[in-house]
């Protein structure tokens, strides 16, 4: 059994700390749950909460993660053998070279993104592979649902389904309905970033840029969700995906939105309200997008308001035993079913789950090889056996016919 930290007690998080309370009960995967975070009274009442929904007692602390030698105290009083990053992506490189000087496991939700520029990629995070392989440590970037679920989803696929791959489609849709009319399923400045960020998608061994959900298609999901517009965007499980499955042709990734999500946007975005650069503003300084997430709903007060299925999944066309083949491999998630259990929208709840998961599969072993990784590169079968068990089901459907 195994003491862990957690860092980051927002939406995700709360879904994190129950779920690791709840594995820590079930299974015993996990002793001691310390939770820290900026603000300390959130850790408290998140604790509590999860005290009355599991009886788990967490600890709780406040740390700045951003503040390695604060960090490194902390993780040297709570000594524990993983620490889990689900504050924001501005924290990875720093607590990551906290878990290096303490010699403690790392996992997270989402990968770098520096402050000051809209722009996410790994290459910050895979330079640390030596250090960690020489420390002996594992870390595991990306462990939330996109990215996270849908690479080890495409690594089941590769494992079970298909010889070769020639296209990759990831579709995120959120057929939820909060009644709000602008709101973030997530952390507000990290989804505006990347939802205004240019498109991006592989083709053929080099990636094609588009304007920002420049493209769309109409999709057809299961489970009566139905036809629903999504536009293409480029997230960063593409970049990790398209190294690890050779020969991949295409690559692409598409999230619906509403409509009036999107009007919303584009008004915000025509003036001025989405910049990340600072603007002075009665002699202070201000980042629009920043002041903008201020006033917009809190994503972990959605969870009570919000009705509706998530469905997020791969569809993957490629070829088996010599014969093209093509099949969907998915989620669905319902957002009121995570509230009565957690107390959270679906959106956190995917994310939360993988996330303790993956946590789960570090602390037992399963998956615990030093260095730095990306989930595609592990054995899928025994996190998608624990992450059906944890309240994400899933499914594979072949599609071959219905091409
Ligand atoms: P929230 O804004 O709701 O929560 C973030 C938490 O991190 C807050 O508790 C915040 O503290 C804390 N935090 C921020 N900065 C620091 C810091 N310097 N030191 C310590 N704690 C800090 O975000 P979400 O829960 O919505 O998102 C969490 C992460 O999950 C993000 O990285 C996001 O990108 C990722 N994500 C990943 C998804 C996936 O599928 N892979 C999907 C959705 C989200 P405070 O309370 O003081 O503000």
């Amino acid at each position: 059994m195994a003491d862990i930290l957690i860092i980051g007690a927002g939406g995700v998080g709360s879904v994190v700390a129950h779920k690791c309370a709840q594995a820590a009960k079930k299974d015993g995967a996990f002793a001691r749950i310390t939770l820290a975070s900026r603000t300390l009274a959130r850790c408290r009442d998140l604790a509590a909460q999860v005290r009355e929904r599991t009886g788990v007692i967490l600890d709780t602390a406040q740390v700045d993660a951003d503040d390695v030698p604060a960090l490194c105290r902390l993780i040297e009083k709570v000594r524990p053998s993983l620490v889990l990053n689900i504050a924001l992506p501005y924290q990875d490189l720093h607590i990551m070279d906290a878990c290096l000087e303490c010699g403690v496991n790392y996992l997270d939700t989402a990968n770098y993104e520096p402050p000051e520029t809209a722009h996410f990629e790994y290459k910050w995070q895979w330079a640390y592979q030596e250090r960690f392989a020489k420390a002996g440590l594992c870390a595991l970037l990306g462990s939330g649902f996109d990215p996270g679920v849908t690479n080890v989803f495409a690594a089941w696929v590769m494992k079970h389904e298909l010889d070769q791959v020639e296209v990759l489609d990831i579709i995120d849709c959120n057929a939820g309905d909060h009644g709000q009319p602008f709101a973030t399923n997530f952390n507000p400045e990290i989804n505006i970033r990347e939802v205004t960020a240019r498109g991006r998608y592989w083709e053929r061994g080099e990636w094609v840029e588009t304007d920002p959900l420049a493209w769309r298609m109409d999709y057809d999901f299961p489970e009566k969700i139905g036809h629903r517009m999504c536009y293409l965007m480029y997230h960063e499980e593409l970049e990790s995906l398209v190294r690890n499955l050779p020969g991949i042709r295409r690559a692409r990734f598409w999230m619906t939105f509403s409509e009036s999500y999107l009007n919303h946007l584009k008004v915000l975005g025509n003036v001025g309200m989405t910049r990340i650069d600072p603007v002075e503003f009665h002699g202070q300084q201000i980042v629009p997008v920043q002041f903008l997430a201020r006033l917009l709903p809190d994503p972990a007060s959605l969870g009570p308001l919000t009705r509706g299925k998530t469905c997020i999944g791969n569809r993957m066309q490629g070829v088996k035993d010599g014969r093209k083949k093509t099949v969907y491999i998915y989620n669905v998630c319902v957002h009121e079913d995570c509230y009565a259990e957690v107390g959270s929208q679906a959106i956190s709840y995917t994310t939360g789950v993988p996330a303790m998961v993956g946590a789960k599969m570090i602390v037992d072993g399963t998956w615990n090889k030093p260095g730095v990784w990306n989930m595609e590169q592990m054995d899928p079968d025994p996190f998608l056996k624990d992450l059906a068990a944890y309240g994400l089901p899933w499914q594979c459907v072949d599609l071959t016919d219905r091409e």
